[in-house]
């Protein structure tokens, strides 16, 4: 197995200023998966649902190369349901509702086939469920990524302490690397983030962007300016599924291999906008993912006089 993604399969209610869209797919992991999918067929997927969420959208799924194995379904048993609202800043939302439901009790078991994964994406769920699944692993991960959110840290900051020392790349937002940090300045956060275990840090910041950090090595990559965003639901997992897809293809996890998988993960979040839900991220073309790469290299190349 190249990749195995962990996290939610959810159903979303989503409120943005184009609209809003009742009780569609999301989840952590689905958005990873599928992101991940157009660099690798080789993808594990761990996660939990109710008898409630559509088998069409399993079968897609598989469809598109991503081993169920490692999803559990729960007969009689809600799946995971969040609901949100964005600010006409659409950096900016509220969590209206968050029902755990399935994942209360959820107990990850992972088959034979993914416990020798090259990467391991560990997407947005409890510290707890994250831990149990790096123990279950056979072989150390060329690469652990761990991606998380306010939310746990609010919750169970002493448990998302102990799961970040065993990884090697922590993404999340800016107000969440200062939360986690206590330090504003993100160059100083960096700082005490690596101390704490990860190797590397990636801050997404959003429509500005991330940022790519291994001690004073820093990496920039822009959003692309887009005129139209419908819904950033799911860009941050998005964008970790394009990075980790690509990695997984890709060699030796280097510096230099993971500021080209932040380019990927950004040109896959950038399609990820464009539509509510999973929409963008279902049929995308090769042709279409390379023009969308040929313009972050346009729009950051520059000549020195
Ligand atoms: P993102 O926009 O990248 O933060 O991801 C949004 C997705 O994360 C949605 O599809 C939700 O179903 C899922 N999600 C929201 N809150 C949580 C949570 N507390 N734990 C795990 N997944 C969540």
């Amino acid at each position: 197995m190249d990749l195995v993604s962990v996290g939610t399969v959810a159903f979303d209610t989503i409120e943005t200023p184009y609209g809003k869209a009742e009780r569609v797919v999301g989840g952590a992991a689905t958005y990873i998966s599928l992101a991940a999918s157009y660099f690798t067929k080789n993808i594990g997927l761990v996660s939990v649902v109710g008898d409630d969420f559509p088998e069409s959208e399993l079968k897609y799924m598989q469809k598109r190369g991503i081993n169920l194995e490692g999803l559990q379904i729960k007969e009689g048993e809600k799946s995971f349901f969040w609901a949100g609202r964005y600010h006409s800043n659409m950096n900016q939302r509220d969590t209206l509702t968050t029902e755990l439901n399935v994942l209360a009790d959820f107990n990850p078991k992972l088959p034979e086939s993914y416990r020798h994964a090259k990467i391991l994406m560990l997407g947005n769920l409890t510290p707890e469920i994250q831990m149990k699944v790096i123990r279950q692993m056979k072989k150390q991960p060329k690469l652990i990524v761990l991606d998380t959110m306010n939310f746990w840290m609010d919750v169970a900051m002493p448990a998302l302490k102990k799961v970040i020392k065993k990884v090697d790349v922590l993404t999340i937002n800016d107000e969440e690397a200062r939360q986690l940090s206590g330090e504003y300045s993100l160059v100083k956060a960096a700082k005490i983030i690596h101390k704490m275990g990860p190797k590397f840090l990636i801050v997404k910041k959003g429509e500005h962007g991330a940022l790519l950090f291994q001690g004073d090595n820093i990496f920039f990559a822009p959003a692309l300016p887009l005129a139209e965003v419908y819904d950033p639901t799911g860009a941050g997992d998005t964008f970790a599924g394009g990075f980790t897809g690509y990695l997984a293809q890709s060699g030796r996890p280097t510096m230099a291999n993971l500021r080209r998988g932040v380019i990927y993960g950004s040109a896959l979040a950038s399609f990820c906008v464009e539509e509510f839900s999973i929409g963008r991220l279902k049929g995308l073309g090769k042709r279409e993912i390379n023009s969308r790469i040929k313009r972050f290299g346009k729009l950051v190349h520059f000549d020195m006089p």
